[in-house]
């Protein structure tokens, strides 16, 4: 079984873990070395479980956590750039942020939507339960080509809610089922890392695994629902915008500021794949031939 095992995982997985571990931790040779013998062990140790894809899988998943991490950092620090960049230039329509949100609001007949201003930066956002859709103070009596992006966005999120836009709809439905995660499951689960309960072969381990499996899964399937829901809100954005009130360069510049918060949301979900797949591959490495 442990020559079978060898065999099957092959140089090839090894010379990535290499080059992973040399670009990533800047480990020397000889390090890199002595990490791959503690690998084969581990390899080993798994082989002999019939888990030696699970553990590889594992350390992968572990090894790009990092490079993600950065790109969210990137995508966070793009978005707050681009923004002030185009807080800087004015619209030709003369209309402020939230008169925009209300002209799109009326034009679908949604009257009963209000407009407030809240507190925060890039703090925006439409709330279907009470039908308020909420511009932050950057935003809400601003003329900007930024400004009239994110809140014709917004007026986005309410159109899809009154339209009942498949993925918008399944993003609310996740809502009460992943506020449980968080109240319930979540101390739980901490609970289970403290106390290194995953660690332990039996029914205590799987079922904190388990947990952790519904937990990360709700996440996955909640930010994997948003980018559709995202990406749907900017078009429509982007076709009232360019329907008269926008043109050329300004249309050219609220494009690049929605596009720059697209990449959070995309950020967030290959976050939130890294933390579920790391969970399934424990999963699997706990299963025994
Ligand atoms: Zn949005």
């Amino acid at each position: 079984m442990r020559k079978q095992a060898l065999t099957k995982i092959g140089v090839k997985d090894i010379i990535v873990l290499r080059r992973i571990d040399k670009d990533l931790f800047g480990f020397s040779d000889r390090e890199i070395k002595e990490g791959r013998d503690v690998f084969l062990i581990g390899i080993n140790v798994f082989a002999e479980m019939g888990a030696y894809d699970a553990y590889l899988m594992y350390i992968i998943v572990s090894a790009l956590f990092i490079p993600i991490l950065i790109v969210g950092v990137v995508a966070n620090v793009k978005v707050n750039s681009t923004f002030a960049k185009y807080s800087k230039v004015d619209s030709n329509t003369g209309l402020t942020a939230a008169e925009a949100a209300r002209r799109v609001l009326d034009s679908e007949g949604l009257t009963d939507v209000a407009i407030v201003r809240i507190r925060g930066n890039l703090t925006d956002n439409y709330n279907p339960s009470t039908k308020v859709l909420s511009l932050s103070e950057s935003v809400y009596g601003s003329t900007s080509v930024a400004a009239l992006g994110v809140a014709c966005h917004e007026a986005g999120h309410a159109v899809q809610h009154s339209k009942k836009y498949l993925f918008s709809t399944l993003r609310t439905k996740l809502v009460p089922i992943l506020n449980f995660a968080n109240t319930f499951l979540w101390p739980l689960f901490i609970i289970g890392v403290i106390f290194g309960f995953m660690g332990t072969f039996g029914i205590i381990g799987d079922v904190f695994i388990i947990i952790g499996l519904v937990i990360f899964g709700g996440s996955l399937l909640f930010s994997l629902v948003t980018l559709p829901t995202e990406f749907d809100a900017s078009k429509r954005a982007i076709r009232v915008l360019s329907d008269g009130y926008m043109s050329g360069e300004e249309l050219k510049g609220a494009k690049k500021v929605l596009t720059a918060a697209a990449m959070t949301y995309i950020a967030s979900f290959m976050m939130s794949a890294l933390h579920f797949l790391r969970i399934l591959a424990m999963f699997f490495m706990r299963r025994r031939d």
